[in-house]
């Protein structure tokens, strides 16, 4: 049987459309509608959407600007106990948006935190991109200028699993312009444009094409990247010698067999399995006493 909803003392974390209104789950809309108290990123953005559904519960402000002052009020209302919803102005709170100090607070203060799951553009742009999805990474917004975001610029260049980014449209010109410094023309990406929305576009198949694309048609509209990984680089060859040294100082140091094959692996490339056939041959061949 399900759980009787909305539940005092329990906070909500409600995922709103990132365009198409019809996102909106059944499941949201009926705790919306009977939730206590609302906290929205912009009480007047959500008014609309709020008074379409006949949401009763207070609505408080919760954003970047009021985050300490607001904390410990929304958490004495979950005390009470009131049932408490968030909302941001789309998406999924807490994905660069305001949520995750409320949540960890709310947890913290040993409440019930539950997501009611919605749209997020990060994981809506990842499976439509075509790119792996089976292991990726979320940057969210980028520091917008100075030695952070190079630094972050250059680790993405690095990584090797498909990183998702989200930009605003007059910064993306300037982000595809950095990637291709980084990663070079040819790294696969697809610049997802108005997703769920009418115009809704993907642009790729490269960065070097996304970027040409945009300075021929200025960006508009909300954008989110999903840039391909970088190549893995083909391992160095490890003696097996050296890769015996290597895994000894590992287990001279405390570690286990298990644990330095493990880290060794990571380190080097080689599989797992070589490295305990490595260790295993050594201990058969070690002279018996
Ligand atoms: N919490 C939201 C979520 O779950 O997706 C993200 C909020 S963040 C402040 C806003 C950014 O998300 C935008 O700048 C854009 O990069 C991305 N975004 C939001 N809606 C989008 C859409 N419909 N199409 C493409 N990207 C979108």
């Amino acid at each position: 049987m399900q759980r009787q909803e909305p539940a005092p003392g329990t906070l909500y974390l409600v995922g709103t459309p990132i365009g198409h209104l019809g996102d909106l789950s059944p499941r949201a809309r009926e705790l919306l509608r009977q939730v206590d108290v609302i906290a929205c990123e912009d009480t007047r953005h959500s008014g609309q959407l709020l008074a379409s559904l006949g949401a009763q519960g207070r609505r408080l402000s919760f954003h970047q600007h009021n985050t300490r002052s607001r904390l410990p009020q929304l958490l004495e209302l979950l005390k009470q106990p009131l049932s408490l919803a968030l909302i941001s102005d789309a998406g999924l709170p807490g994905i660069s948006d305001p949520g995750e100090a409320l949540a960890a607070a709310a947890r913290a203060d040993g409440h019930e935190v539950i997501c009611i799951p919605g749209p997020c553009a990060a994981t809506t742009a990842l499976v439509s991109s075509g790119l792996p999805s089976g292991r990726f990474c979320f940057e969210g917004f980028l520091p917008t200028k100075g030695r952070d975001r190079q630094q972050r610029l250059a680790n993405i260049a690095r990584e090797s699993r498909t990183t998702v980014l989200y930009e605003a449209p007059h910064r993306l010109l300037a982000l595809l312009d950095e990637l291709v410094t980084h990663c070079g023309e040819d790294r696969p990406v697809q610049v997802a444009r108005e997703l769920t929305k009418r115009y809704e576009q993907q642009i790729g198949p490269t960065v070097g094409a996304a970027r040409e694309h945009f300075r021929q048609h200025p960006p508009q509209g909300e954008c989110t990247l999903v840039l391909g990984g970088a190549p893995l680089q083909p391992t160095t060859q490890h003696s097996e010698a050296e890769l015996l040294r290597r895994l000894e100082q590992h287990m001279e140091a405390g570690a286990s067999a298990s644990d330095a094959a493990r880290e060794l692996a990571d380190q080097t490339g080689t599989s797992r399995r070589e490295l305990y056939a490595l260790l295993h041959r050594r201990t058969t061949n070690l002279p018996q006493h």
